[in-house]
């Protein structure tokens, strides 16, 4: 049943590339005829039962060099039932998990102290006096290739729902597609010359065409930190371009911190991504 449960919902999510409406369809009668199970630990109606859920309540942080706080946090290391959930709504088409990753994600940026952070940031020299500029929330992109797989930018409620937390907090923020993959081909000539930059800087990341950064505070967002050097390519692309990007949040991080999480407990911390899987970073 449970295996069932999964199998469906993979297999909804295999007809959506190729047709929406199509995919649309199967996917309700598939909801009807398999009622669906906790992403995690399959256990019935709940999209993440509230013991998956608490595997994400945690704060990891890690270097990220070049960013104003020096540092990324992920909710939770990228092992078993997390992998597991993740893998569904990121490869397996579970956009029901946008909402209770958002909230994760949420959660994680009050616990990282990235939030106060932010908020501190019209005083900080680097800043300048009177800067106000909203905080840009951006995600990490994607290659072409892997959005055309998924159909959509599954990062994009998770960066809605932190563009909304900061302004419900005061902190002036909005979200902003700043940074695209130049991986893969099809590239128009601005985007040559974006990949031109990027590759100067040493990856496939560049700032979007017709993107306005100087001076603004960037918060970078991610699905899962493997070796860390997306979100280092993104924070160098972002600086070059004149921005300021504060620090970086993810939902898990391959492999815990040495520098331990946010609330100083590094009691489980451990080696992860040793079922075998492979790190399904962006491709
Ligand atoms: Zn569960």
């Amino acid at each position: 049943m449970d295996a069932a449960r999964a199998d469906g919902r993979r297999a909804g999510a295999g007809w959506r590339g190729s047709d929406g409406a199509l995919g649309t369809l199967c996917r309700s009668v598939r909801d009807v005829v398999l009622p669906r199970g906790c992403a995690g630990c399959d256990a019935p109606d709940a999209v993440l039962c509230d013991d998956c859920r608490a595997l994400f309540d945690r704060c990891y942080g890690r270097e990220l060099q070049g960013s104003l706080s020096d540092m990324a946090y992920a909710a939770a290391v990228y092992q078993g039932v997390v992998r597991r959930c993740i893998l569904d709504w990121k490869d397996h088409d579970d956009a029901e998990l946008d909402g209770p990753f958002a909230r994760i994600l949420v959660a994680t940026l009050g616990r990282s102290g990235l939030m106060a952070a932010m908020a501190a940031m019209p005083t900080m020299p680097a800043c300048g006096p009177d800067l106000r500029r909203p905080v840009l929330v951006v995600p990490a992109p994607s290659s072409p290739a892997s959005m055309r797989r998924r159909g959509r930018r599954h990062l994009m409620p998770l960066v809605r729902a932190l563009s909304e937390a900061l302004c419900e907090a005061g902190i002036p923020s909005r979200t902003s597609l700043a940074l695209v993959s130049t991986a893969g081909g099809g590239r128009s000539v601005q985007q040559i010359s974006a990949a031109q930059r990027a590759q100067r800087i040493g990856g496939h990341i560049a700032v979007a065409p017709g993107a306005s950064l100087q001076g603004a505070p960037v918060l970078l967002v991610d699905d899962i930190i493997t070796t860390g050097s997306t979100l280092r390519q993104c924070t160098d692309v972002l600086r070059h371009a004149g921005a300021l990007p504060v620090g970086g949040l993810a939902l898990a991080q391959a492999v815990a911190s040495h520098r331990g999480d946010c609330e100083g407990d590094e009691g489980d911390v451990g080696e992860a991504g040793g079922d075998g899987g492979s790190p399904s970073r962006n491709a």
